[in-house]
């Protein structure tokens, strides 16, 4: 039988509603600062995604787009100056910046006031996701939890594995199937036999970036499939890390791609920023 596919446009349309309604009730717009450095073309689109996201939701995005050669020191003045302004509720800056700059990134996550956070990428909100005690969820991992509670496929008790441990979707996504009783395995490009463990998950998460690189014999029959990656075919066409045809007729659940996992990111960027202007006196 052919897995239920788990449909993140659609529910990332829910939630974008329910968010549109509620920032209709702040007392006055949620203000979301979107910094691109230079003119990295991947990057651009992103950010005209998320402006879009916010328009459609009753929030306004104010973009700050920096020359490539701003430098270090400008652009932490910049942050400084957006962690200071009351009206501006949240932060982002696209990453990556440019190279063969002396930017450091992890420098200029540090720079931005936790609490206008809302990639969650700080150290602060990381460490507060690690004792489940987060006000800001990383998109990416708070979309797929959206989408396991919204087809009702609860982590308590199954074997978990997730595919990948980057700090931004790997880590943060084990922590939070962690904290809802799932029992975790993390893999990476030096596990041994990855077929052998992710055969054992009742919910496989593949967050790697490889085309192909889950096939159908790696899958437990009705397991959880949700791939997060998103890579490009042969054919420039955007695709997965799972072998999709294959395995939908042996997962229970699996998410495509697109139209799975990457709505839902972009929506939790949406819920932050609202989480963020709620969460001001006065708003
Ligand atoms: P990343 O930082 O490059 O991390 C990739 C991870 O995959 C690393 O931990 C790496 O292991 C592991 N890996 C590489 N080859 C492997 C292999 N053969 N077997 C097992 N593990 C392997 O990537 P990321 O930022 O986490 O993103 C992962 C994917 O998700 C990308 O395709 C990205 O485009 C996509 N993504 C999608 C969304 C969305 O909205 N849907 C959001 C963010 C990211 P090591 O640590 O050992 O190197």
């Amino acid at each position: 039988m052919s897995a239920i596919i788990m449909d993140g446009k659609a529910l990332a349309a829910k939630w974008k509603a329910d968010i549109r309604e509620k920032t209709a009730r702040l007392a006055r717009p949620a203000v979301l600062a979107v910094i691109l450095v230079g003119n990295n073309p991947a990057s651009r689109v992103y950010v005209n995604g998320k402006e879009r996201d916010c328009a459609e939701c009753g929030i306004r995005s104010q973009e700050y787009a920096l020359p490539e050669n701003i430098g270090q020191r400008a652009l932490l003045e910049l942050i400084d100056t957006l962690n200071r302004e009351q009206e501006v509720d949240g932060i982002l800056c696209q990453l990556p910046l440019p190279e063969g700059y002396d930017y450091d990134e992890q420098e200029v996550l540090l720079s931005i006031d936790p609490r206008k956070d809302v990639d969650a990428f700080h150290p602060y909100n990381v460490g507060r996701i690690m004792i489940g005690d987060s006000t800001y969820l990383p998109c990416t991992p708070a979309g797929v939890m959206a989408l396991l509670d919204e087809y009702g496929v609860d982590p308590a008790g199954k074997r978990c594995v997730v595919v990948g441990r980057s700090n931004i979707v790997g880590k943060p996504m084990a922590m939070l199937l962690l904290h809802r009783h799932g029992t975790v395995t993390i893999c990476h490009s030096r596990t041994p036999n990855l077929g052998e463990v992710t055969a054992q998950a009742d919910i496989l998460i593949s967050a790697v970036g490889k085309r192909g690189l889950i096939t159908a014999d790696m899958v437990k029959p009705g397991a959880c499939v949700i791939d997060v990656a998103m890579n490009r075919d042969g054919e420039g066409k955007l695709c997965g890390d799972v072998d999709f045809p294959a395995v939908k007729e042996k997962a229970g659940w699996i998410t495509p791609v697109p139209g799975g996992c990457g709505p839902m990111t972009r929506v939790m960027l949406l819920q932050n920023t609202l989480t963020a202007a709620a969460g001001k006196k006065g708003s």
